[in-house]
């Protein structure tokens, strides 16, 4: 029975569980319970943890999500990699639907939620120039190319606050910075990995063109869950493959993030 992972997926809209063979394990955390129990079990000769990032049964909107419990919960079972497949919104034309988007850069446009472990106990500083993880970022981008999808190597991933679409001016203000994606979740998870020292890879989905790109009635929320529905076994295999591709000794910098920095606290797991 595994009840240790190294690698924790966060599974977005759609995507409610990942392991054939596992162990479920409750778990509390000084930030209450995770979004759900968290299945352990393995994925080749991987250890794997996997939380749906809404609930198995949706439960959590993008903003009550408990995102400090879910990265917490995942540090706390061993897990030092993530990797966060979601849904998200492209804008720009010539990324569409059923594209694949590794972004390497982030913007903030979420309001209200807590976004850090750091608010007691003192002054903590962390790095996030880069938000992602390189090692975890290249083997998404190499995997995905070699098995037949059509991959963006970078961007930026505009998070909003939601649970509403953008408008149209916002999202062509989005579009007009250069940015690609918009979605609702990786922010505050990839800085919340990063102050738990975590290595952090999202592997963004493209379910539609956002307000701003395409000419119709804009986007719903059936949509993107009857996309992301019919696309879910192919994304489960990507992960899949993914995981295998993932170095077993971390060689990239998100482990030694808080090296020098005072913790409020000692890190779990
Ligand atoms: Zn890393």
């Amino acid at each position: 029975m595994v009840t240790r992972a190294d690698i924790g997926v966060i599974g977005g809209s759609g995507f409610y569980s990942l392991l054939d063979d596992a162990t479920e394990i409750e778990i509390s955390t000084p930030y209450g319970p995770p979004s759900d129990v968290v299945t352990v079990g393995r994925i080749g000769s991987r250890s794997v943890a996997f939380l749906p990032r809404h609930g198995r049964d949706h439960r959590f909107p993008p903003h009550r999500i408990p995102y400090r419990a879910n990265l917490w919960a995942l540090r706390s079972l061993g897990v030092r990699q993530v990797l966060a497949p979601s849904a998200v919104g492209s804008l720009r034309a010539e990324i569409g639907p059923g594209a694949l988007v590794v972004p390497d850069q982030l913007v903030d446009r979420t309001s209200g939620r807590t976004q850090t472990y750091y608010d007691a106990g003192g002054v903590v500083h962390v790095a996030f120039a880069d938000p992602y993880c390189p090692a975890g970022r290249k083997a998404a981008v190499s995997v995905a190319g070699a098995s037949g999808w059509e991959v963006s190597d970078g961007g930026t991933l505009v998070v909003i606050e939601g649970p509403r679409f953008s408008t149209r001016a916002e999202s062509r203000w989005f579009s007009a910075n250069g940015w690609s994606i918009v979605g609702m979740t990786a922010f505050p998870e990839a800085v919340l990995a990063r102050e738990l020292a975590l290595c952090y890879t999202s592997m963004s989905l493209v379910t539609d063109h956002d307000a701003g790109v395409e000419t119709g009635e804009g986007v719903t929320h059936e949509e993107v869950l009857a996309f992301f529905g019919t696309n879910v076994t192919r994304m489960r295999s990507l992960v899949g493959d993914v995981i295998a591709a993932l170095p077993e000794e971390r060689v990239c910098p998100c482990g030694s993030a808080l090296d020098g920095l005072k913790l409020p606290f000692e890190l779990p797991g």
